[in-house]
């Protein structure tokens, strides 16, 4: 029997296992599909306080975790695939093994959206993304399209013209869900061409093993055209990892987790971290503060047990 489980292995749950192990916890970290969290996906982070020359993501998120292991956090590959959370002590089954625990932090953060388009995961790293900030600058003077309508698309746009020779904007209807200010921001900027009513068929060349062009149809007219492109970036949105606890505690209608307060969710004695409960804010550094908020939380519940 554990006192606490952490899902997630990303700047969140790294937190709270230091926490949580300094607190002679013995905390259990599940490192989930993408160990290291979004931040092992980045290069240089710059807006993390106290790196003024900035901090590559992979080495920070790498630290944090060294840290944590210092203090006596084990952690374990695989990911959450069932749990009954419906009385404690708290089941989690970790690929074909199942553990028990007092409590649990949930920091499974989000996963990017994808078009699934033929052969677009052929081609994740070598010119298909969903970072902007990690991989924008291997487009400098390139060709470079982003999909989506909302804010993230917005943002990603304008960030990219940084690099690009152009960015093409596309997206499946002439309505945007963006802000007005994100979009007015992507209007006047004269390196963004938006393309609306328009929906990605496929993108090629998997065969080069490189991004030469994508294949486009105008929903309106039907036709249907190849447009050359160097760096295609897909910011359709994100999907919350709580698949696991659908029907276990309370998730929005988009699957992220309600909070009901401080690091609390509906069921006691589990607690949430990171982009698994915020699609405001999403940053390194509040994933971290939130991390922090779910370790003395549950450091707090069981000591109100007596454990
Ligand atoms: P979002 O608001 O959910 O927008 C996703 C966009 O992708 C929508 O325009 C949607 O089209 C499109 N889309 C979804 N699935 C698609 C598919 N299969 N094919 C083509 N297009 C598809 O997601 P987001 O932009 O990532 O933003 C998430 C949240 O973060 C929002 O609350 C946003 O305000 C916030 N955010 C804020 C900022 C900022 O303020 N600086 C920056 C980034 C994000 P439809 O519109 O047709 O559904």
């Amino acid at each position: 029997m554990l006192d606490v489980i952490i899902i997630g292995s990303g700047c969140a749950g790294n937190t709270a296992a230091i926490y949580t192990a300094r607190a002679n916890l013995k905390p259990l970290v599940v490192a989930g599909k993408e160990p290291g969290g979004q931040l092992s996906l980045t290069t240089l982070v710059e807006n993390f306080p106290g790196f003024p020359e900035g901090v590559d993501g992979p080495v920070l998120v790498e630290s944090m975790k060294q840290q944590a292991m210092n203090f006596g956090a084990e952690y374990i590959h695989g990911h959450v695939v069932e749990a009954d959370l419906s009385e404690r002590p708290f089941k989690l089954r970790i690929d074909h093994e199942w553990f028990e625990t007092r409590t649990l932090i949930i920091a499974s953060g989000a996963s990017a959206r994808w078009l699934n388009l033929p052969n677009e995961q052929r081609l994740i790293g070598h010119g298909v993304s969903s970072c902007a900030t990690c991989d924008g600058f291997f487009y400098r003077g390139r060709k470079i399209m982003v999909i989506g309508g909302g804010d993230s698309a917005m943002e990603e746009a304008n960030f990219l013209t940084r690099f690009g020779e152009s960015v093409t904007l596309v997206h499946r209807r002439d309505q945007y869900r963006a802000s007005k200010i994100m979009i007015e921001r992507a209007r006047n900027n004269p390196k963004i061409r938006m393309l609306t009513n328009t929906v990605v068929e496929d993108v090629y060349d998997a065969a080069q093993h490189l991004v030469t062009s994508a294949k486009l149809r105008n929903l309106q007219t039907n036709e249907v055209w190849e447009e050359p492109v160097d760096g295609f970036f897909v910011a359709i949105g994100h999907i919350p990892n709580t698949s696991p606890f659908i029907g276990q505690i309370e998730l929005d209608a988009d699957g992220y987790i309600v909070s009901k307060g401080g690091a609390r969710t509906s069921r006691k004695g589990v607690f949430h971290a990171g982009d698994v409960q915020d699609r405001t804010y999403r940053q390194a550094i509040t994933a971290a503060g939130a991390g922090c908020m779910a370790a003395i939380e549950a450091e707090r519940f069981l000591e109100a047990e007596g454990h």
